[in-house]
């Protein structure tokens, strides 16, 4: 029984790492940001002041979901 724990550790650990990667890789893609659309700032409600998006922080960009990106 150790020996077949010992054998498929590693196996486990490879496929682990490798599921968390694609996961990453396919829930985690950059799109465009759907509160600001990409410009990086929301109006501020102050006559011609605009403050940084905080959803995106600024860049325009947020981490979309299905590895959509628009
Ligand atoms: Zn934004």
């Amino acid at each position: 029984m150790e020996q077949l724990i010992a054998t498929v550790t590693p196996y486990v650990v490879v496929l682990g790492g490798g599921a968390w990667v694609l996961y990453k890789l396919v829930a985690y893609p950059l799109r465009k940001c759907p509160r600001c659309r990409g410009g990086g700032n929301l109006p501020a409600g102050l006559l011609g002041r605009y403050r940084r998006c905080g959803r995106c922080g600024g860049t325009g960009e947020v981490r979309g979901m299905f590895g959509r990106r628009t």
